[in-house]
């Protein structure tokens, strides 16, 4: 199938948190090499208070993605919490009149994501933050979709990109956030904030992946 109920998408959103919680140490020793090691914690933390607050009835995409957004951005500090909450929340308002999710819906998701997060941020590709791993993702889509790719091809070109937006925060200098107070010291280890990103991008692709090959 090339689309997705969105009533159904509590796997994505469960897929996401977990994917963030199992990874909480791994993006604190990361924060901890150039900035202050608490971006795995705060993280951990807002999506965990996020799946308590979800708790058991059914969720769908949007509706999950507007309790993360919302939990982030009010509970969660750093300059994280404010920019992931704004993010899910964009991703949420995008797809809630839309029973289903296709290629085009997700597509809008993730640029009016993008949006948010340079609306709210102002960082520039290059400048060593999730940005890096966020906008070659969304272009990579957007890309596959003009090239007629089904949404699941989409989703995988969609999640290399990220991985590659990830990796190439390993040679850049900081520009903005904490870490940019290290100048040419933070070259060399990536941005936390940056795999953050692509393990959440990757999250929501696989599980994607997955409700369209039901
Ligand atoms: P803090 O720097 O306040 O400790 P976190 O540790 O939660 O915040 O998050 C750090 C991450 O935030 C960085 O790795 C970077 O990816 C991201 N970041 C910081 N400033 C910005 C910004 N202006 N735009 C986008 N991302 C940013
Ligand atoms: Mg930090």
């Amino acid at each position: 199938m090339d689309s997705f109920a969105n009533q159904n998408g509590r796997v994505v959103i469960e897929n996401v948190i977990a994917a963030v919680r199992d990874n909480a140490a791994l993006l604190s020793e990361i924060d901890g090499a150039v900035g202050d090691g608490d971006h795995g914690v705060n993280m951990a933390k807002g999506f965990g208070r996020a799946l308590e607050k979800i708790g058991t009835p059914p969720v769908s995409l949007s509706e999950g993605m507007a309790v993360i957004g919302s939990v982030l951005l009010t509970e969660i500090g750093g300059a994280m919490g404010p920019l992931y909450g704004a993010l899910f929340r964009a991703m949420s308002r995008a797809c809630k009149d839309s029973p289903r999710v296709d290629a085009a819906v997700f597509e809008s998701m993730l640029r009016k994501a993008e949006e948010a997060v340079v609306a709210l941020g102002n960082a520039k590709v290059g400048d060593k933050t999730m940005l890096d791993t966020l906008a070659p993702a969304v272009q990579a889509f957007a890309d596959c979709r003009r090239l007629g790719l089904s949404f699941a091809g989409a989703l995988s070109v969609m999640m290399k990109a990220a991985e590659e937006g990830k990796e190439s925060t390993r040679d850049l200098v900081a520009r903005v956030g904490r870490s940019s107070r290290l100048g040419e010291r933070s070259r060399g280890t990536l941005d936390a904030g940056a795999v953050s990103c692509w393990l959440i991008l990757t999250a929501m692709g696989r599980a994607m992946m997955d409700l369209l090959s039901r």
